[in-house]
Formats: C-alpha cells, structure tokens, sequence
C-alpha cells in the first residue's frame, strides 16, 4: 500500500511584506497621517459646531512605529495633516523621524502657512519635500469670514517663506465656495504662478457650511473671465509618486489643477490610507473608523499584530466614498480629526 503524502503547510505570507492590497486589489502606497485634530483656524467648511481638541495625541516615537510598519508593507508617501500639524511643537522631530524611515520616498504636508514664515526651511531641512498649501482667498475680509480667527498677514508671509525655502513641489489648495470665492478663481491662480506654486481648485465636500461649484462651471467660468485653459492628459498610473485626484489643466502662465470629488469621483484609482488623529486607521475619507491602531500600540501590539490589523481594516475598503448620496453628510467624522 501506498504510504500516505506528508501534509505540506501552504507557505504564509509575512504580513508585513509588500504590497499592501485592499479589498479592489488597488496597491497602497500613500499614507496620509492627521497628527492633531487641533487648529488655530475654525474654517467654515471643516470645524464641527461642537469641536473640542483632544489630548491624547500619539507621540513621536508611535508615529514613527506606525510609518515604519506601513513603509515595510509597501507605503512610499506620507503626508501629514491635521487640524493643523504645524501647531504640534514638535512637528519637526515628527516630520524628521518619519522622512529617515526606510522606504519612505517623500514627506508631504498639508497646512494653512499660518506658522510656515517659521517653519518653513526647518522643515525643508528635517525632510519634507513637498507642501500643499491652503489659501481660499486674498481678500482680508473674506479670509477672516471664512477661517474666523486666523492671521491673513501671517499666513501670506508663510507662504512667501514657503517660496524660498527650496521644495520640489509647492501646490495651493483652495476651496471653492458659491458666492463667497467663485470670483477669485484667476486671481488665486496668478498669485499661485508668481509664486512658483501649483494651484488647485477643490469642489466643496460636506461636512459644513457652504455650498460647491462644480468644477466644469468653474472651468467654464474661468474661461469666461479671460484665462485659457487647455486640459492635460490625465496621469494613468495611480501607483506613481506623483499621482493624486487631481486633473490638470494649462493656463499661460502655468498648470491649474482641479479636484473634483463631487462631479468626478476619482476613487478608481485610490492608492491612500489614512490614519486619523485618535490612531484609527481609517482605509476610507467616506468610510467608519476601522482599526485602532494607537490602542493596539499602547496594548503591546508587536509589528506583525500591527500588519494584521491594517490589512484587515484594508480588507473592508471600500470601492469609493459616498459623499453624494443623500443624508451621508451628516454622519461623517468631522474633516478635522480626518486631516482631508
Ligand atoms: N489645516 C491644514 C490646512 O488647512 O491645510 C490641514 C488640514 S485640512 C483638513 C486639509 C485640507 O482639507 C485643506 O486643504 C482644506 O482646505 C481641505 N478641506 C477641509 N474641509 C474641506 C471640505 N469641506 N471640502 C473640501 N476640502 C476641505
Ligand atoms: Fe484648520 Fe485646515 Fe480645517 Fe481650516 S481647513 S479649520 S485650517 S484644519
């Protein structure tokens, strides 16, 4: 009689390999990490009614975990984001810690200028390489109405600090309001260009006050008040480091970008994780909090339980966020503890 095959255990695979896959099979390469749900702002769009900040913020060194377990798994970007990250003081040992970690390529951050004139070559010395700037008007008036309580001055010196400072890429973000900014679309785009800066128009998502423009009557708008606009080719390899939602467009004195959540819904092509300011990785900006990572690090958890939790959290991504359908607004956590 034939002795019986011995049972070969099919190989594991280590979870802190690459790549890092959600459910559609798209690859993760871009994380975005909220560092605080704090901000010195309360822009109309973002702060919830009943904001309050909240303490116990992860420190340095569980950033640092956190970026070089993703970096193992295959993350290449990070951005940090909040609230506004650059109120933390000690977002530079921060920004430093998570730019030396092997494998990540770039250190991006998203913030409102208002402490850049400060800041901004620190960070370009501790290994940021990348700033997007948020700037929605350059009225005064219409910058206060609409972040309530921040410094315009300081914040348009921070931007020309930013200027100087020698990044490889400086974009300006600004979020288009009906009635309230509209009109400033080519006056933003030509202070952006003067500048060496990138400029991109974002369609207002729900979660305040206000209401969007679609980008195509932006566009049409534009166009209307004299500058030319032609579209570029879209970028097709949503793994590439540069890749993002936005669409590019090209006006004389430079490329205008557009990001268009509402009107052109650019999940398809989602390579991005994020993890909120409480340590919840959240696989979704439309989605529900799904693995808590900071109480999974103060519980002990060891790199490969860390893994596990992140790619069963990815395991429920899903296909796209759902920011149009009715009602769905009202039940999503505030942008602040989200960071965009
Ligand atoms: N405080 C920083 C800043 O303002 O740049 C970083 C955090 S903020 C939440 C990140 C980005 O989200 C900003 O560019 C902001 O303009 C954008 N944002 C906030 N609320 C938004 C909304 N309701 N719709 C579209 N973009 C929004
Ligand atoms: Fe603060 Fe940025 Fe939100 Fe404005 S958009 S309130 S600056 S976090």
């Amino acid at each position: 009689m034939t002795p019986p095959l011995p049972t070969v255990a099919a190989p594991l695979r280590d979870p802190l390999a690459p790549p890092l896959l959600d459910a559609q099979g798209r690859r993760m390469t871009y994380l975005r990490l909220s560092i605080t749900d704090r901000c010195n702002f309360r822009c109309t769009y973002c702060s919830p009614a009943s904001w309050g900040g909240k303490k116990d913020l992860l420190t340095p060194d569980e950033f640092a975990r956190i970026v070089s377990v993703f970096a193992a798994m295959g993350i290449q970007r990070v951005r940090l984001t909040g609230g506004e990250p650059l109120i933390r003081p000690d977002i530079l040992e921060i920004a430093q810690r998570i730019a030396s970690t092997p494998g990540v390529r770039r250190v991006a951050i998203t913030t409102n200028a208002s402490h850049l004139e400060r800041l901004a070559a620190p960070l370009r010395e501790a290994g940021v390489s990348q700033l997007n700037i948020s700037l929605d008007t350059l009225s005064a008036e219409t910058f206060r109405r609409i972040s309530k309580q921040g410094d315009f001055a300081a914040t348009l010196r921070g931007i020309d600090a930013a200027a100087k400072a020698g990044y490889d890429s400086l974009k300006l973000n600004v979020v288009v309001m009906r009635g309230i900014n509209d009109d400033e679309a080519p006056a933003l785009a030509r202070y952006a260009h003067e500048r060496g800066i990138t400029p991109r128009f974002i369609e207002l998502m729900p979660f305040g006050q206000g209401t969007p423009v679609p980008t195509a009557e932006l566009i049409a708008q534009m166009q209307a008040a004299g500058l030319s606009l032609a579209p570029e080719p879209a970028d097709e390899d949503a793994s590439s480091l540069t890749s993002g939602p936005a669409r590019y467009w090209r006006a004389p004195t430079g490329r205008v970008g557009f990001i268009s959540p509402l009107t052109q819904n650019f999940c398809g092509g989602c390579n991005r994780v994020r993890v909120a300011s409480n340590g919840d990785l959240r696989s979704c900006l439309g989605g529900r909090a799904q693995a808590p990572l900071h109480q999974l690090i103060r519980g002990g958890a060891s790199d490969t339980d860390l893994a596990l939790a992140i790619r069963g959290a990815l395991g429920e991504k899903p296909e796209g966020h759902r920011f149009t359908e009715a009602g769905n607004g009202s039940t999503l956590l505030p942008m602040m503890g989200i960071g965009g």
